[in-house]
């Protein structure tokens, strides 16, 4: 990742949501950015530009105008209309960032439209967010990774962030992924965390 003293940035064309410019590079603010706060509270996947990612969440662009940056291409899935409309016109200034308005809960709708890809990153803040990640991995090459942003609250108040926690990494561990990191943002976004997973070179089973 690309730092300045260490200040987080990335190399590409400012002006996306009011972001600094730190000696003529985009800074990555992890208050704005649940990535960006993962590569401060922990390592987080490096991103490189052969790298393709898929990215579920996109909102309007904020995080993924910064994914662009680093890798070769983004393909982009978000389902609101107005977020949509923003991701949009960032697309329209980034020739790497493919745009696509679909469901990530069903993976079917996109798959004619996406490759195998390095790298999944979700942030879709749904009950259902590890399931939804592991249906996405069928976009995902052996050995690729994945990058779950958990929305504790999001998927059950009743129980504790510690439990939610606890209990997607061992969802997602139980689905075959190989949990490499899992870290708290709290520091950054309450209430959430990060889980770095690698798929298997055999692959994991799908619900
Ligand atoms: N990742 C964004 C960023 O850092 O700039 C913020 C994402 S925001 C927390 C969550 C986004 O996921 C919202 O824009 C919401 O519309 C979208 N979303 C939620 N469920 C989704 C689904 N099933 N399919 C596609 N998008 C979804």
């Amino acid at each position: 990742m690309i730092r300045i003293g260490d200040v987080l940035v990335s190399h590409g064309e400012g002006g996306v949501y009011g972001e600094r410019m730190l000696a003529g590079a985009r800074v990555w603010d992890p208050f704005r950015s649940k990535l960006a706060a993962l590569y401060y509270a922990g390592t987080g996947v490096e991103l490189t530009p052969g790298m393709r990612v898929l990215y579920l969440g996109a909102a309007n662009g904020t995080t993924v105008s910064h994914v662009a940056d680093y890798v070769e291409v983004v393909y982009a899935v978000e389902f609101a209309p107005r977020p949509m409309q923003d991701l949009l016109e960032v697309a329209r200034r980034r020739k790497n960032l493919v745009p696509i308005m679909a469901d990530a809960s069903r993976p079917e709708q996109y798959a004619p439209l996406v490759e195998a890809v390095d790298l999944i990153y979700q942030d879709v803040a749904q009950p259902d967010q590890a399931a939804i990640l592991v249906r996405n991995c069928a976009f995902l090459r052996p050995g690729g990774q994945a990058i779950l942003m958990l929305k504790t609250r999001s998927v059950d108040v009743r129980k504790t962030p510690e439990e939610v926690f606890r209990e997607t990494i061992a969802g997602l561990a139980a689905a075959g992924l190989e949990i490499v990191e899992s870290v708290w943002l709290s520091q950054f976004h309450q209430d959430h965390a990060a889980i770095v997973c690698t798929k298997h070179p055999v692959g994991v089973s799908h619900e």
